[in-house]
């Protein structure tokens, strides 16, 4: 029988900024419903792959493919009513509209009634549903980055794309957050998350892509990653 097509494949994909090479000849598939975290050394290319996933910026060369269609040169919009949707390292929140204000805006044309029950499971699970009606920019720190990941799930994305989901946090958020990724993965929403808490990836992964100067450095299960002696050189820093 034929394989699964992958929810998402990238062919040769390939990002330079002057002579340096942000991302390097990616190829990847990940399967639907997969929960995978992307690692790496600052600067391996981690952000640039999902600014070029989500459409943000153009590749010089290769291929993204979603649903069996090639996206590589679809705008951002057209590919989060596709299904892929990016939260940013940064927030991007309206911080002198409420919570709930922000969430209107966010939801888009994907916004089905199954949507919007993820969207309150969410903001329950994230102590935000008693927060709508207060000021974004009020918000504490973890409270805004959790909101962040809401505004994404509004779209009713297939592909979440979760860069760095726990920055700041103290290991309590870090863990709950992790909680609510699983959570994600469990109702069938396919994630992909760059994060470099090892305490985090250890907690939610199963699969673990290691990318080191743009290239897949090594792909394999937590367990393959965690023993492999030249992804701890580069990146455990052993
Ligand atoms: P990571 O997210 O893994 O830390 P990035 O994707 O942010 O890495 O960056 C990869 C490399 O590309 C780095 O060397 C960075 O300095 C460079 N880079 C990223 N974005 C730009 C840009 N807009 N202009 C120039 N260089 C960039
Ligand atoms: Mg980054």
């Amino acid at each position: 029988p034929a394989a699964r097509e992958p929810l998402l494949r990238t062919e040769g994909l390939t990002k330079a900024f002057g002579g340096i090479r942000a991302v390097d000849d990616v190829s990847l598939a990940v399967a639907p419903g997969e929960l995978r975290c992307l690692i790496g050394p600052n600067g391996a290319g981690k952000s640039t792959l999902f600014s070029l996933l989500a459409g943000l910026q153009r590749p010089d060369s290769g291929r993204i493919v979603f649903k069996g269609e090639d996206v590589t040169t679809l705008s951002p919009f057209r590919r989060v009513r596709r299904g892929i949707c990016l939260k940013f390292q940064t927030t991007r929140i309206y911080r002198g509209l409420t919570v709930g204000e922000n969430l209107t805006i966010a939801r888009g044309p994907r916004g089905g009634a199954r949507a919007g029950e993820r969207l309150d499971w969410a903001l329950g699970t994230l102590g935000l549903a008693s927060e709508r009606a207060r000021p974004a920019g009020e918000l504490s720190h973890s409270h805004q980055q959790w909101l962040e990941v809401c505004l994404a799930l509004a779209t009713g994305p297939d592909l979440l794309l979760l860069d760095e989901p726990t920055a700041g946090m103290t290991p309590e958020e870090t863990a709950l957050t992790a909680e609510f990724v699983l959570g994600l993965a469990g109702q069938g929403i396919t994630v992909l998350v760059v994060e470099h808490d090892m305490a985090f990836v250890r907690h939610i992964a199963r699969g673990v892509t290691v990318l080191h100067y743009g290239r897949i450095f090594a792909d394999g299960t937590l367990q393959e990653i965690e023993a492999n002696q030249e992804v701890r050189r580069i990146y455990l820093g052993e």
